[in-house]
């Protein structure tokens, strides 16, 4: 599927497309053909360079500073893509984040419920309804999720799965208000995969490889594959849908 050349002519906006997951995403659109707008929250440079791999292989790349922490600045942040770009064909929710030290539930401080609140819930709302205004018939909204989502294999994950699961809320909402426009809406639910977030290495990976039935961390190009589907022409019938992308470590 890396040659199919089906978002020739459509402009997307990979939010935290400067690493992890979100590079890959972008780099996966930008070969199909699409111009690509990522954004980031501090690592500008990783932004410039994926922007610039995109550009070297003959696409148009364009990295954009957005916290989404900063509604003002998620809102700006849309309209110099919008006008840069035209308009907005693909929109993908990528951008995340977790305390990795899974801190005990008394332990969970204001500051970090907030900022995983605003990053992965409030943010994606406030840039899809920012995009949304600038989306026509055939328009993608895929917004990325957790297997964590939907069941918590221990302690310490609670604020991160309530902002996952909101997702949800978020996905079928949006397919109901914008279906009639004849935009998609759809969701990723990644299981482990081997980012800066959850390296498969670090201290619970043997407990994540054992939750699912292969044993192993996904790469972040098997995440990509699955955003790939859901954005494509192709997937014009398909909305309000969830796809696993977890190794099975929902069964
Ligand atoms: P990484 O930690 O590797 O990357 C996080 C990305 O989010 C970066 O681009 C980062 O930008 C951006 N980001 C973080 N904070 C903010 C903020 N305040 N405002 C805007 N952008 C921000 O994570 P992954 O690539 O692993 O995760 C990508 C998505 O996949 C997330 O939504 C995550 O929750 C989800 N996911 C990941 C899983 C995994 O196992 N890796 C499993 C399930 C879901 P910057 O570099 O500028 O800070």
């Amino acid at each position: 599927m890396d040659n199919v050349r089906n978002l020739v002519g459509k402009t997307a906006l990979v939010t935290g497309g400067n690493r992890g997951i979100g590079a890959a995403i972008s780099r996966r659109l930008a070969a199909q053909g699409a111009d690509v707008a990522l954004t980031f929250a501090r690592n500008k440079d990783q932004a410039e360079t994926v922007a610039e791999q995109i550009r070297a292989a003959g696409g148009r790349g364009l990295a954009v500073a957005a916290d989404a922490t900063d509604a003002a600045g998620v809102r700006t942040a849309v309209e110099e893509v919008a006008s840069e770009f035209g308009r907005i064909d693909i929109l993908v929710n990528n951008a995340g984040y977790m305390d990795m030290s899974m801190p005990a539930l008394e332990e969970v401080s204001l500051e970090d419920l907030d900022r995983t609140l605003d990053v992965n819930t409030r943010g994606a709302f406030l840039t899809a309804q920012a995009a949304a205004r600038h989306m026509g018939e055939g328009g993608r909204i895929v917004n990325i999720s957790s297997c964590l989502a939907t069941h918590v294999p221990g302690p310490g994950m609670t604020v991160y799965a309530m902002s996952k699961a909101a997702i949800s809320g978020l996905t079928l909402g949006l397919a109901r208000d914008l279906g009639p426009r004849g935009i998609t809406v759809n969701q990723v639910a990644p299981g482990s995969i081997d980012t800066d977030m959850n390296p498969a290495d670090g201290p619970s990976a043997d407990f994540q490889r054992s939750q699912n039935v292969f044993g192993r961390y996904g790469a972040a190009d098997e995440i990509a594959h699955a955003v790939a589907y859901l954005v494509s022409p192709e997937a014009a019938f398909v909305t309000g849908a969830s796809m696993a992308v977890d190794g099975g470590s929902n069964l």
